[in-house]
């Protein structure tokens, strides 16, 4: 019964205090209503205090932060929520994930962050970097289903099954690192794309994975950049071109592979 944005800020590599601060008040001044952070990006303070100061009520802001690795278990999973709360000195959170599926270690902390939801302290909870087998995994032992699951995901990382997957089991599928980091602007398909349409690469890309129904982060600390990102809401890409899009895919990543964690 939550509601989440489709379209956010992300805010990692950003410094705590002006830098961060500074981007998420722009984002939020101009209409974005979703920001994700990590205790692993060491910032949340920051984000935390734009959202304070910001004149955009609470509830009308959807924040997520995430679990790191060393953080594992029923109790220290407890305890690294309590410091990620603290340090957003907010109320509540609005989705708390797990960051990293680490082995042997995902079901307790499963358990914990299921208690942090009846306990009212989030909103919702959910994992990142579940591949299918984790996922399957997890939905033997879950008691609450997550209720998204953020990855890596691109027109040249479509991961078509997972996305599948999470559609029929109610999972949201979350994009990060949509823009590739900028490494795959110049390709030539996406180019001629972004010239049809009168759009930039990075609009492109954002544009796909709305199309797909997917929650897209794209990171900027730049105003322009910030307000480019956003600008993506008054075109849709015919099915041809998503066809051109959804075949770039060459399992092409700009972040770590969880594949191989068992
Ligand atoms: P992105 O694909 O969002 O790319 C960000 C980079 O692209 C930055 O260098 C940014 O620079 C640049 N950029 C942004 N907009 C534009 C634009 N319009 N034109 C040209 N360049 C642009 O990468 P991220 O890895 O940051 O992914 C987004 C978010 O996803 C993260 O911030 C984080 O919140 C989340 N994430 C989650 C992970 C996980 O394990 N769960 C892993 C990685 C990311 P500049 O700031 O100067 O504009």
């Amino acid at each position: 019964g939550i509601r989440m944005p489709y379209f956010g800020l992300g805010v990692y590599l950003m410094n705590d205090g002006k830098e961060v601060q500074t981007a998420v008040q722009y984002a939020l001044d101009i209409g974005y209503r979703l920001i994700d952070t990590a205790s692993a990006y060491d910032n949340e303070s920051g984000v935390g205090k734009a959202i304070r100061q910001s004149t955009v009520e609470r509830s009308e802001i959807f924040v997520t932060t995430k679990l790191w690795n060393s953080d594992h278990g029923y109790d220290k999973a407890r305890k690294a929520f309590e410091k990620s709360l603290k340090k957003l000195d907010l109320d509540y959170i609005d989705l708390y994930l797990i960051h990293w599926p680490v082995k042997n270690k995902r079901k307790e902390t499963w358990r914990a962050l299921e208690t942090l939801l009846d306990d009212g302290l989030c909103r919702a909870i959910g994992v990142s970097n579940y591949m299918l087998p984790h996922l399957r995994e997890l939905l033997d032992y879950a008691a609450i289903l997550p209720a998204v699951n953020q990855v890596e995901f691109s027109p040249f990382l479509y991961q078509k099954d997972l996305l599948d997957f999470c559609n029929n089991h109610n999972i949201q599928l979350e994009a990060y690192s949509p823009l590739t980091r900028g490494k795959k602007f110049n390709n030539e398909v996406l180019v001629s794309i972004a010239d049809k349409y009168k759009k930039t690469a990075a609009q492109i890309l954002i544009r796909w994975a709305l199309e797909h129904q997917v929650v897209v982060i794209p990171k900027s600390s730049n105003p322009d950049r910030i307000e480019e990102n956003a600008d993506v809401f008054d075109f849709s890409i015919e099915d041809q071109d998503m066809e051109k899009l959804d075949n770039l895919n060459e399992d092409f990543r700009v972040s770590w592979n969880p594949t191989s964690v068992v």
